[in-house]
């Protein structure tokens, strides 16, 4: 057992940031979870309640999300 490559695996896989993803690689169509508008290019996804949402603009998502915590808030 080596507990120190262990670590270093799991280090690797969580970096990433959320920030934007390129769709290049792939065909999935993402739609806007605010607009509704087909998501083309960069989506931008954020992560509420450990589920991933997708946007096609940060605006979209500054949006959802101003909704969103205001459900938390009713909840
Ligand atoms: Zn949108």
């Amino acid at each position: 057992m080596d507990v120190n490559n262990l670590r270093v695996m799991s280090v690797k896989t969580t970096f990433r940031k959320e920030t934007t993803i390129p769709l290049v690689l792939s065909s999935i169509t993402l739609t806007c979870a605010y607009c509704n508008k087909k998501v083309t290019g960069d989506a931008v996804r954020k992560k509420f309640d450990d589920k991933d949402y997708f946007f096609c603009c940060h605006t979209c998502q500054d949006e959802f999300e101003k909704k969103y915590m205001k459900l938390l808030v009713k909840a």
